[in-house]
């Protein structure tokens, strides 16, 4: 299982809530036990994810992201990932939508007009304070692009150059289990893409892909650490016990 992070911006035109959208709302697995109505809610939405190829060389298969809409029906809505604090939010219903000649899941999301800081959380968001909307997810395969084995294992790697069109590697997100949380959180806009990847996962979770990479097979596992030039001036470098990457 491979947890990963992704977001997308807040699209801040005004939405009206709708009865479908209430529908849908009192309709959710786990529904509201109070139903709400159309007077009850603030709503917004998100381009959240698509089949595009975003900064990891990853990119989910414009035929799963049904399922991924799906998946994220009810899902809460942190502020800032704070695990720690209650959701202010919750996702529902939604459109998969073009952009930029990508597609992505468009959801909605409501949080309740009678909460003491909803307001605080509207002016927030229309006042780009939080600027996009984050879900973390899981799956089980990252399935590469030119030979569609698990990527950690074949001799491939994401966003290294291959073929004639000199068209970088990448991999599906297959097999996605569950979206585990939301969070709207603040980054700056990434001109083109309106699609960027989230900072909750460190450099060491993530080896920079695009950078020389040496991998190495060793007792049936691989192993790959970056290339570093060496100084012929300075001291020879340190060796220390290497780990395995997860990706
Ligand atoms: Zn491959």
């Amino acid at each position: 299982m491979i947890h990963q992070t992704l977001s997308g911006p807040l699209v801040r035109d005004a939405d009206i809530p709708t009865n479908e959208d209430v529908r849908i709302i009192n309709s959710l697995k786990n529904p509201p036990p109070v139903p709400v109505s159309e007077k009850d809610i603030f709503m917004r939405h998100c381009r959240l994810a698509g089949d595009s190829i975003d900064g990891y060389f990853g990119c989910f298969r414009t035929e799963d992201l049904p399922k991924l809409l799906s998946m994220v029906q009810g899902a809460p809505l942190l502020i800032g990932h704070n695990k720690r604090s209650l959701g202010v939010a919750r996702f529902f219903g939604g459109t998969i939508e073009e952009h930029d000649g990508s597609k992505y899941i468009v959801p909605s999301f409501y949080w309740l007009r009678g909460h003491s800081s909803a307001d605080d959380l509207r002016v927030a968001i229309d006042g780009g304070l939080y600027s996009e909307a984050s879900i973390s997810f899981a799956y089980e395969k990252p399935t590469c692009s030119v030979c569609g084995e698990d990527i950690r294992t074949c001799e491939h790697l994401p966003g290294s150059a291959h073929g004639d069109d000199g068209n970088p590697v990448f991999y599906y997100y297959d097999n996605v289990v569950a979206v585990l949380e939301g969070s709207l959180v603040y980054r700056g806009a990434q001109p083109g893409t309106g699609f960027s990847l989230s900072s909750m996962l460190s450099d060491s979770e993530n080896p920079t892909y695009g950078t020389p990479i040496l991998r190495i097979k060793r007792h049936g596992k691989w192993y790959r650490a970056p290339l570093i030039e060496e100084n012929p001036d300075s001291e020879p470098p340190v060796t220390q016990p290497s780990q395995p990457a997860s990706v």
